[in-house]
């Protein structure tokens, strides 16, 4: 078979509705990793669903506990062929965010795809059990196209903890090491730009969470009595927030703040346009840096904001001078930013400001930042792949605007990320009404099978054009 009636082939195996049993049949495991009693049929989703259907493509399958979270098991594949030139490794996540099955629209339940026009609901149609069952059907039809010779070997690793921050998985990933070793990662969560966008992203931005807390004094004191005489939490914290982050969402403290933007970076960002889509909210463009493009302030900057911020007792305030104020602050930053002192930068900021007494807490650095180099023969690869199979303009991005556990990839097993994402940015993914679109999912289909099948044809030389690059980097 050509690469043209491969790709064929897995528009037919759409049409047929085999598609959609698949994935509906995914979908009616309640895979909650954040309830505490999801731990069978987490497991379930491994043992019953995965194991059977990787088996039938010649997969060598692995269970594995999670040394952190036990609840939440890891499933390892292998499909190693002897002449094998490279070897590719995936990834998927199985588990998803809780149901919240009362909140659905009326008609829509989360364990069951209801198909509305171009709409398939369901929670994990996006997040991530649509996304993995594409990446798998494709490569299912490219190795009956190719009668079961890829000329390269698959790894697979699936997780059922995503949602709860993948405990273990780099731990996994150091353990099995050699089990999982590879030359390139090619893997699928998180949304594309636009639904009409074929995206390419290289790395995520990093998470890094921390409290700011202001405990004055035991208990609370009427304000007729004490108001005017007690310092007020709330306000002091508010202030203190205030020199961290301007009113109009700029961070004032240099070491939060990222390197310069390249010329290179901002080239790949010229193109891309966000908030066009008919559910996305008004973008408000006094927000953020100045002189940022949109693009640049989510792909190429670092944001700070909080997310929760109380003082008193919100649902019943009491005429009362409240004795603490806490607030959670978060932020998102990306590669060569100063993360290993963000918090000594955020307390000398805080001293210098006359808020010595507002206490840092819960620091914790959640996701590190990761992206491949932009130069990187595979980046032009995927890129030449994908608007091959599809005809339309691949937006590249330097990183995901979101959180992704890709430093296990990138840094412990030392791959190149190539992310393919196959969502878009409304749809509802971690809230009710979550779904896909039939019309994105089917070109996410044709993208995977040409990636699937060009990386027979092209994978050995791109491999050996690499060669001197990591060479440079080990001696490094
Ligand atoms: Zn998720």
């Amino acid at each position: 078979m050509t690469r043209e009636e491969t790709i064929q082939a897995t528009v037919d195996y759409f049409g047929s509705g085999k598609f959609r049993d698949t994935l509906a049949r995914r979908v009616a495991f309640r895979t909650e990793s954040q309830n505490p009693d999801a731990g069978p049929i987490l497991m379930s989703y491994l043992t019953d669903e995965m194991i059977p259907v990787l088996q039938a493509m010649s997969f060598e399958c692995l269970v594995v506990e999670n040394p952190i979270s036990k609840s939440s098991p890891f499933l390892l594949a292998r499909r190693i062929e002897p002449l094998a030139e490279l070897t590719l490794l995936t990834y998927g996540h199985g588990d998803v965010v809780q149901g919240y099955d009362e909140q659905w629209r009326d008609g829509l339940f989360p364990w069951e795809i209801v198909q509305n026009g171009n709409v398939w609901y369901g929670r994990g149609t996006a997040d991530n059990k649509g996304q993995h069952t594409i990446n798998l059907a494709a490569l299912e039809q490219v190795l009956k196209a190719r009668r079961g010779q890829l000329g390269y070997n698959v790894k697979i690793i699936l997780e059922m903890g995503e949602e709860v921050g993948s405990p273990g998985l780099n731990e996994i990933c150091e353990q099995y090491r050699d089990w999982l070793s590879a030359d390139l990662f090619i893997a699928s969560d998180g949304p594309r730009v636009s639904a009409s966008q074929p995206t390419l992203f290289l790395g995520s931005r990093g998470v890094f969470n921390f409290d700011l807390k202001l405990n004055l004094r035991d208990g609370a004191h009427h304000s007729g009595n004490w108001g005017g005489l007690l310092s007020n939490p709330g306000i002091r914290l508010a202030h203190a927030i205030a020199c961290l982050v301007d009113d109009h969402g700029r961070i004032l403290i240099p070491g939060l703040r990222p390197p310069v933007l390249s010329d290179n970076l901002r080239r790949v960002l010229s193109d891309i346009e966000l908030g066009s889509g008919p559910m996305d909210p008004a973008i408000d463009s006094r927000w953020g840096e100045p002189g940022l493009t949109a693009a640049e302030k989510l792909y190429g900057w670092n944001t700070l904001d909080i997310l929760a911020f109380v003082t008193g007792n919100p649902d019943k305030p009491a005429h009362a001078i409240p004795p603490q104020a806490k607030a959670h602050c978060h932020m998102r930053y990306v590669v060569g930013s100063d993360v290993g002192n963000f918090t000594q930068h955020i307390r000398r900021h805080l001293d210098a400001n006359g808020f010595e007494d507002v206490e840092i807490m819960n620091d914790v650095n959640c996701y590190k930042a990761t992206r491949l180099d932009l130069c990187d023969p595979w980046v032009e690869w995927g890129v030449m792949s994908m608007t091959h199979s599809v005809g339309t303009k691949v937006a590249i991005l330097p990183n995901f605007g979101g959180g992704l556990p890709n430093a296990c990839f990138s840094e412990t097993l030392g791959l190149p990320t190539l992310w393919v994402p196959h969502s878009y940015p409304a749809c509802s993914q971690h809230a009710p009404n979550e779904h896909i679109l039939a019309d994105t999912t089917l070109e996410a289909l044709k993208i995977m099978t040409g990636l699937f099948w060009d990386l027979t044809e092209q994978g050995a030389d791109i491999v050996r054009m690499r060669l001197p690059m990591q060479a440079a980097r080990l001696g490094e």
